[in-house]
């Protein structure tokens, strides 16, 4: 990373927190600043998980911040300091370095949000939300532009993401309408087929969702819960980066799931 200018580590965070307006969100873990590192920020990483490797990248490149969309203090997680999760703590505090984490408010934003990268890489023209009565949706729905089949969609993923979707065929129609929601929204399957797609996008899978994209007659693809969230935090970090005028470096550790 290139020396550049920095920014109070109070402002960067206020921006994140009114951009991705995180106060509206219920969510399963603080959203904002988790952990607290020194004043001023001229170094940023992003990275998927808050993980001992990114840790361990971002002090190796002298980061003052790590943003990340899965971070720490998870609803119902053990709360005690200890094992791994001493660890990572005390590493980032060793080097005062912050944790920003942004886990439903990244994943909605319409700018930024994974959703939306997810749509922009794979040339998905957007319609609406996965639930159209509610404003902040967290998977989306839409159109390609020319109708795929099964394995040209296979192939489209396997490109832009680089590893191969799990796929379940679900009727040997071509793909016109698609819904999607990255992480782990295999539950949301039945809100695709609520809304009559030809086609569902998620990152995981779960044994039932095979029986139901097989019964109901929907394509299922399982295209990966890190490589379909990565792009969300790196639009953020490119953001930060162009507003304050930090470095900013994404790292991927990667992550087969
Ligand atoms: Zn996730």
């Amino acid at each position: 990373m290139s020396e550049k200018g920095s920014v109070a580590r109070r402002d960067l965070v206020a921006y994140c927190d009114a951009m991705l307006e995180s106060a509206a969100f219920q969510d399963y873990c603080p959203n904002g600043l988790q952990i607290e590192g020194r004043d001023r920020v001229q170094r940023l990483v992003t990275g998927v998980t808050a993980s001992q490797a990114l840790i361990d990248a971002a002090i190796a490149r002298g980061a003052d911040m790590l943003l990340v969309h899965h971070g720490y203090f998870w609803k119902g997680e053990s709360a005690p300091l200890t094992g791994i999760k001493k660890n990572r703590i005390k590493a980032l505090l060793d080097h005062d370095i912050s944790l920003l984490a942004y886990h439903l408010p990244l994943d909605v934003h319409a700018e930024v949000g994974n959703n939306v990268q997810l749509a922009r890489l794979l040339g998905w023209r957007i319609r609406g939300g996965l639930e159209p009565e509610n404003p902040r949706s967290v998977g989306l729905h839409g159109e390609l532009e020319k109708p795929q089949s099964a394995c040209e969609m296979t192939e489209s993923l396997t490109r832009v993401l680089g590893r191969a979707p799990l796929h379940i065929a679900g009727n040997d129609r071509p793909i016109k309408r698609i819904a999607w929601c990255t992480g782990a929204a295999q539950g949301y399957i039945e809100k695709a087929i609520a809304l009559g797609m030809d086609a569902f996008v998620t990152g995981e899978v779960s044994e039932p969702t095979v029986h139901s994209a097989r019964e109901n007659g929907i394509h299922f693809f399982a295209a990966g819960h890190h490589a379909t969230e990565r792009y969300g935090v790196q639009a953020l970090g490119e953001k930060l980066a162009e507003q304050f005028g930090i470095a900013h470096e994404f790292v991927d550790i990667d992550n087969p799931v």
